[in-house]
C-alpha cells in the first residue's frame, strides 16, 4: 500500500498553514491507496472563529458506523490544514465516474479534504476556499495530474451526497488550474442579502426562508411598486475593468416575471430584466460590464416592475473577466 508521506511538506511549500495531528504517518485504514485526485467535502458541522474545527475529533477517530480516519486533512474555519493521515481514509466510499476519475473505490483513488462548515446555512469561509485551492493545486502537481482531477464529493457519490455546498466546482477547478499555472485566480466576490455591511434594503423588504433554492440562510422579498425602493449590493471593486455580473434567486410561480436588476457602470446605470419565476437556485449571468474601481453600491434589485409577483433579492456575484 502506498502512502503520501510528502503531504505536509507539499502543503507547507504551497504556503498552506499546517497542523500535524499526532501519528499521521501511521494512521490509516487497511487496504489499497494509490491516489490520482483530490476530493472536496464539507463536514456538516458548524464552525466559527472561536470553534474553528468542531469535526476534527470525529475525522480522526471516526464514528460508530464508520471507523476513522475519515480524511487525509481537515480544513478549519481559518483555512488551517489539520493533517490526519498519510494513507487510505474512509471519506469517498465507492465512486461513480466523474471527469477523469473512473468509477471504483474512491478511498483508493482520492485524497480527501474535509472542509469544516455546515453547508446548510453556513458557507465555506474565504480562508478555507483559498487554502483548499492552494493545497489542491500543490497536491495535483505532486501527483502529476491536472486540475480536472479535483472533484467534489457530490460529483462522485453513489449515495446522493451534496457536499461541498455553495461551491461552483467548475470555478474551483479553474482556480486550481490558475494556481497550478502560477497565475492568480480571477478576482471574484459574492454578496448575499445576509453579507454584513454589503446589502441594504428598506424595511419594506421582508425576509424569507421559504424556497430551498435560496443562496445562504434566507432571502428578501417585496411587492412590486412604482417607486424607487431598491435593494443594493455593495462591492469593493479592485480596478476599473470588465466584470461578469451574475445573480442568484430562488424561483417560484408566485415571484416576479420582470424583475429589474440595475448595474452601476462607468457609463451610467444599466437595467437588465429577468424572470424570477424560472431558472432559480443557480447563478444567472446578467452580462459583462465595465465597473469603476472603489467600494460602492454596484448592483441593485428594483421593486419598480411592470409585472405582478414578489420581487426577490438574494445573492449577486462579480467576477473580473
Ligand atoms: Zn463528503
Amino acid at each position: 500500500m502506498a502512502t503520501i508521506p510528502w503531504l505536509v511538506d507539499v502543503l507547507r511549500g504551497a504556503g498552506v498553514q499546517v497542523v500535524v495531528e499526532g501519528d499521521w504517518l501511521n494512521r490509516m485504514r487497511p487496504g489499497d491507496f494509490n491516489p490520482i485526485g483530490v476530493l472536496w467535502h464539507h463536514t456538516a458541522a458548524t464552525s466559527s472563529a472561536t470553534n474553528p474545527h468542531p469535526a476534527l475529533n470525529v475525522c480522526i477517530n471516526g464514528r460508530s458506523d464508520l471507523p476513522g480516519p475519515l480524511c487525509q486533512a481537515l480544513v478549519d474555519y481559518h483555512g488551517v490544514f489539520h493533517v490526519i493521515s498519510a494513507g487510505r481514509c474512509n471519506h469517498a466510499g465507492s465512486a461513480r465516474a466523474s471527469g477523469p476519475i473512473p468509477a471504483g473505490d474512491g478511498n483508493t483513488m482520492l485524497i480527501g479534504w474535509e472542509i469544516d462548515y455546515n453547508g446548510v446555512n453556513q458557507e465555506m469561509t474565504t480562508a478555507q476556499y483559498n487554502a483548499s485551492v492552494a493545497a489542491t493545486a500543490a497536491v495535483l502537481k505532486r501527483l502529476g495530474r491536472d486540475a480536472s482531477y479535483a472533484r467534489g464529493h457530490r460529483e462522485t457519490s453513489t449515495t446522493g451526497k451534496i457536499d461541498p455546498s455553495f461551491i461552483d466546482l467548475n470555478k474551483m477547478r479553474s482556480d486550481v488550474a490558475a494556481k497550478m499555472a502560477g497565475g492568480t485566480p480571477a478576482w471574484t466576490s459574492t454578496v448575499d442579502n445576509s453579507t454584513a455591511g454589503r446589502f441594504t434594503a428598506s424595511a419594506n423588504w421582508g425576509t424569507s426562508t421559504y424556497s430551498t433554492q435560496r443562496y445562504g440562510a434566507d432571502y428578501r422579498f417585496a411587492d412590486p411598486v412604482a417607486a424607487s425602493d431598491a435593494a443594493w449590493y455593495k462591492f469593493n471593486v479592485p480596478a476599473t475593468a470588465s466584470y461578469r455580473v451574475e445573480a442568484w434567486w430562488p424561483a417560484n410561480a408566485g415571484y416576479n416575471a420582470a424583475t429589474p436588476y440595475i448595474v452601476s457602470t462607468t457609463t451610467g446605470n444599466r437595467t437588465i430584466i429577468v424572470d424570477q419565476r424560472a431558472t432559480g437556485g443557480q447563478w444567472r449571468t446578467l452580462g459583462t460590464f465595465t465597473l469603476p474601481a472603489g467600494d460602492a453600491n454596484r448592483v441593485a434589485v428594483s421593486r419598480w416592475s411592470s409585472a405582478a409577483g414578489l420581487v426577490i433579492a438574494d445573492a449577486v456575484r462579480l467576477t473580473r473577466v
